[in-house]
């Protein structure tokens, strides 16, 4: 089985697009998606179209929280909440249906999926550290947790009871699951990265192979940042997308 792994695509349809057209060429049978479909880009609705019409899991993430909880817009930063508010007005009543029906986390035999952490999924921490990130091994089922949240390509292994330890994932880079160890796993960001690569950052997990991939591809990002300031939103949002960060 091939998995294509997306997250916080935050409606930047042209990064979305230039990250399924590479993964068309994948042999990619199912798709996860780790949430942030939407919020500060200006593509909410046909970002969430793509997302549907794909073979694909998904979880929610804190922007279609905010979009479906307006009582906790106050923990979001000014430029967060004002694209969430213009978000909630633009999207379409089946696609909000769509947001709504999503859930927090998603587990099976193999993997789990979250968009912040698995300790407490609606308090939307960052996992940042190891001891972060042991909070969130505590309380994981399977080898490996698909997580996102803070739009940079990571990874936390942690081999039996040892202490876990991180590292970011080179682009490029690739790394094989091994026995006895178990693993979060950041893909990076596909419409708003942060790790100083504006390129967008997305996964291949081959479970055959027992292998992940980190992928950066480059996308129209004149394009989304026009977008952005025609829709009146924070031109911060636009400029961000070319520095990465
Ligand atoms: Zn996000």
């Amino acid at each position: 089985m091939r998995y294509g792994i997306i997250a916080d695509v935050h409606s930047n349809l042209e990064a979305l697009r230039a990250v399924l057209d590479i993964l068309k060429e994948e042999n990619i049978d199912r798709f996860l998606c780790l949430g942030d479909i939407v919020g500060y880009g200006a593509s909410p609705n046909e970002c969430v179209e793509q997302i549907r019409r794909l073979k694909s899991e998904v979880v929610i993430g804190n922007h279609e929280w905010g979009v479906l909880h307006p009582e906790i817009l106050p923990f979001f930063n000014p430029v967060a909440r004002q694209a969430i508010e213009w978000t909630r007005k633009e999207l379409f009543w089946e696609n909000l249906k769509y947001l709504s029906g999503l859930e927090v986390v998603k587990e099976n035999e193999l993997f789990s999926m979250v968009h912040s952490s698995l300790y407490e999924p609606t308090g939307w921490h960052y996992i940042f550290s190891a001891e972060k990130a042991e909070l969130s091994f505590s309380r994981m089922k399977g080898m490996i947790c698909f997580f996102a949240h803070s739009h940079q390509a990571v990874i936390y292994s942690k081999y039996r009871q040892e202490r876990c330890r991180g590292f970011a994932f080179p682009e490029g880079g690739e790394m094989f699951i091994e026995e006895d160890h178990r693993y979060l796993i950041n893909p990076g960001g596909v419409g708003q990265p942060r790790d100083g690569n504006p390129q967008a950052s997305f996964a291949i997990y081959d479970t055959e192979l027992k292998k992940v991939e980190i992928r950066r591809c480059d996308y129209d990002i004149g394009k989304a940042k026009q977008k952005i300031l025609k829709a009146g939103l924070p031109s911060f949002l636009a400029e961000r997308l070319v520095y990465g960060v």
